[in-house]
């Protein structure tokens, strides 16, 4: 009996697989010609302080618009940028062009602005990785400290020693590191308290659950005065209501990202809305 039902799972798996992987090599074939006909772009999404309510930098979010018209969500399409390789090229890409972007701010005149860029694992743990982001920096001029790369949690809990030591060559360039996505990954308390890091962001999840019945689960609290013992900066991530905004910031949240201040836009976007910004303030 076991046999035959071990069979027919494998057979149902096998089968399933198949189409699984079908779909994957797809896409991947669809992803590579999209890189290479410059199809990927970048959209930025502000983040602001949450006292002033001042845009402070923004973060880079990696766009495919695929030769349907269709977005593929970028939760889609990097597994399988990572799980073909495909996330080496693009990641550089990703790098220099958000860079760059920064370095244009810079010279219309948004001094103080920071460029946060996601970071994959695969990428992270590339032997060539510090090779290509000094290239991205002295190629771009894009000045480091302004500059925050988002790892994620279980990046830094995998293998920590390795990572220390990596992250440690890497903060030597001068950028800023920002561990995203925060509390979804069980991190060690002892291993965080030994990374350089900067920044925490608390996920979205956490910052969801505040809403108007309650101020939510504890853990973007926790999460704040985390970042607060420290030393760390803190953003929020996915604020959709001013009552979240209000309550992150009553409990000392500096930073906060989401639908309320803007969505991710274009670069030429990007240079209006914080004219207009400006020009709110002025
Ligand atoms: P992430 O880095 O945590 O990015 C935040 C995600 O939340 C973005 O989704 C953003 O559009 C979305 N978001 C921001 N504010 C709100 C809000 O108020 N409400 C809601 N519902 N969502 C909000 P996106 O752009 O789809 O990116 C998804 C994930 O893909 C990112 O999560 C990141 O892990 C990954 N990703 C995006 N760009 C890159 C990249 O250039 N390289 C790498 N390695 N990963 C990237
Ligand atoms: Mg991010
Ligand atoms: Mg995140
Ligand atoms: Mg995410």
């Amino acid at each position: 009996r076991a046999k035959s039902q071990q069979r027919a799972g494998h057979f149902y798996f096998t089968r399933n697989m198949g189409v699984e992987i079908r779909e994957r090599v797809r896409m991947m074939h669809a992803l590579r010609t999209a890189f290479s006909k410059h199809e990927l772009f970048l959209a930025y999404q502000p983040q602001m302080d949450l006292a002033t309510r001042k845009p402070v930098g923004a973060e880079a979010l990696l766009r495919w618009r695929a030769a349907d018209g269709r977005f593929v969500p970028p939760d889609r399409f990097i597994p399988i940028a990572e799980y073909s390789g495909l996330i080496i090229d693009i990641g550089e890409w990703v790098l220099r062009t958000a860079c760059a972007e920064l370095v244009r701010l810079r010279a219309a005149g948004h001094q103080d602005f920071t460029m946060s860029i996601n970071v994959s694992q695969v990428q992270f743990r590339h032997p060539q990785f510090l090779q290509v982001l000094r290239g991205a920096l002295a190629d771009t001029g894009a000045p480091p400290r302004y500059v925050e790369l988002e790892i994620t949690e279980s990046m830094a809990m995998e293998e920590p020693e390795t990572f220390i030591e990596m992250l440690a060559q890497v903060k030597e360039t001068g950028v800023h590191i920002a561990i995203d996505d925060f509390g979804t990954g069980f991190s060690s308390l002892s291993h965080l308290q030994r990374l350089r890091l900067d920044r925490l962001k608390i996920d979205r999840a956490f910052v969801t659950e505040i809403s108007g019945a309650s101020r939510g689960s504890s853990i973007a609290e926790m999460v704040i005065q985390l970042g607060r013992n420290l030393g760390l900066s803190v953003v929020a991530e996915g604020v959709e209501d001013e009552l979240q905004a209000r309550v992150l910031q009553q409990l000392g949240c500096p930073l906060a990202q989401g639908f309320l201040f803007a969505r991710p836009m274009g670069a030429g976007e990007l240079s209006d809305w914080l004219e207009d910004q400006a020009r709110l303030r002025a």
